[in-house]
């Protein structure tokens, strides 16, 4: 039974059907159009709202609907975060499919409370249970009605995340955003906390994140925080719920702090719902919102640091001005590895825009810039970018890998920089890759690849021109040992 109607063929879910062919159109130019995905270059929906809640304290994620959901979301992002990752699945069958998944839905979050105890369950809806048009908030409404004075009664937060309505990082913002109305209460009196909103990053760029913070001397309340909970050190026994996450409280108090600070100019805004949690949080409650690009680069980064200024009235401390001298002084070291070398660019929207301005300043040209997200504003803020090359450059929105297969093939690119995914394409074409992003299926450490700030860019950096060092190194008939 076919279930899912995203088409996104991402998953292999027994209720999502994938694509395998490459049907497609002729249009009116004579070119072959795809008329179905093949190899997309997004993830699903839940998966983005799964990896917020396990960045909240004492979170379990229950996904509601067909179990291969469930199934795939965990298989995605265990293998990427190499950790392990309990989610729980309301498990629809054909009955629930047809008369509905409320039974389901209760039956799962008892099963939850008994054998985890958490403090908080969030609820990332799916194809399935949205298309039957399951009321989840009503859903939640009424269990607490029927448990009343049940003993360890948890927080829930939910997400509307649909695949078919967009892609993880819709899912991910829409979580986030879900948890801030979900959570956040009446401020009772302004706290000098700022809250960050970081978007779907890397464990280790979290930590770089919040330590930043901390050497501005800057109270936060990061959301999500899956710093620890997605990367944890070693344990004796098994935490069925691990250590690490914002616990919910504080959550509560996002709209008590003075400001927010924002990565991402896309973020969902695109799609359903165009206010993201930063802006709810600065028109319901007067937080004023910071927004910047994912701080990749020395401008995005810039951006990050001049706020932080202004915020704590503070300067910069020192060992960041060191890490900006550094990275400046790099950008001189390896030019003559970089210039004029083309790239096809591709991954999360915010993600994609930051790393076209970055390679802008690096001397890289980027040929094309290829997303699976579909909120329609990339081409629009890569043209404002205002860089040289930045009216050139392919912009390819709601693409999938055999499209961007096809137009490398054309375009002879020098590097790919990107997920695991792209790496195929790379291989064909025999040249390099640098990977970056989500997901990284092929390489270990994926979560500790930094890409934030001074510190995460110089990382970036050294990769670009190590991997462009290593080619030449490697396709030349003659050994050099200096490079
Ligand atoms: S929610 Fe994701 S995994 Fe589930 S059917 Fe839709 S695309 Fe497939």
């Amino acid at each position: 039974m076919s279930n899912c109607i995203s088409n996104c063929n991402s998953c292999s879910s027994t209720s999502c059907a994938p694509v395998e062919s490459k049907g497609g159109v002729v249009n009116s130019k004579g070119q072959l159009e795809n008329s179905s995905t093949t190899n997309a270059c997004k993830v699903c929906a839940p998966l983005g709202a799964s990896l917020v809640f396990k960045g909240i304290r004492g979170c379990i994620p229950l996904v509601h609907g067909s179990q291969g959901c469930a199934t795939y979301i965990r298989r995605y992002v265990i293998s990427h975060f190499r950790e392990p990752l309990d989610i729980a699945s309301s498990n629809f069958t054909e009955a629930a499919t047809v008369f509905g998944g409320q039974s389901n839905f209760e039956l799962s979050i008892k099963n939850i409370i008994n054998q985890y105890k958490p403090e908080v369950i969030g609820i990332a809806t799916t194809c399935l249970s949205e298309t039957i048009g399951d009321d989840v908030s009503m859903f939640v409404k009424n269990f607490r009605k029927k448990n009343l004075g049940m003993e360890n009664m948890p927080k829930f937060v939910t997400a509307s995340t649909a695949s078919y309505q967009g892609s993880h990082m819709e899912g991910f913002h829409t979580a986030v955003k879900g948890i801030v109305c979900d959570l956040a209460e009446k401020p009772l009196e302004t706290t000098d906390k700022v809250n960050i909103f970081p978007g779907f990053v890397s464990a280790e760029d979290l930590r770089q994140v919040k330590q930043i913070f901390e050497d501005f001397e800057l109270e936060y309340i990061m959301v999500p925080d899956y710093s620890e909970t997605m990367d944890s050190p070693t344990w004796n026994e098994y935490h069925k719920l691990p250590p690490g996450g914002v616990p919910a409280e504080e959550i509560g108090l996002v709209s008590s702090s003075t400001h927010s600070v924002e990565f991402g100019y896309i973020i969902n805004k695109g799609h359903l719902d165009p206010i993201s949690a930063a802006e709810h949080l600065e028109d319901r409650y007067g937080v004023t919102r910071h927004n910047m690009g994912l701080p990749i680069g020395i401008k995005e980064t810039d951006k990050f640091f001049e706020a932080l200024e202004t915020i704590s009235g503070k300067d910069t401390p020192d060992k960041y001005k060191q890490q900006r001298g550094r990275l400046v002084d790099s950008y001189i070291d390896g030019h003559k590895y970089l210039f004029g070398k083309k790239a096809v660019v591709y991954g999360e929207e915010d993600f994609v825009l930051s790393m076209v301005s970055f390679l802008e300043e690096i001397g890289i040209e980027t040929i094309v810039a290829g997303t699976g997200g579909e909120s329609g504003m990339l081409t629009s803020h890569i043209r404002d970018l205002g860089t040289a090359n930045s009216k050139d450059i392919l912009v390819k929105q709601g693409v999938d890998f055999e499209q961007l297969d096809q137009i490398a093939h054309e375009l002879k690119p020098d590097l790919f920089i990107g997920n695991s995914k792209g790496y195929y394409i790379a291989r064909k074409l025999s040249v390099p890759i640098v990977r970056c992003g989500f997901p990284i299926h092929d390489r270990i450490g994926a979560q500790r690849v930094m890409h934030l700030g001074y510190e995460g860019t110089q990382q970036l950096y050294d990769k670009i021109c190590n991997a462009m060092m290593e080619y030449k190194q490697d396709n030349s008939p003659v050994g050099y040992k200096y490079v």
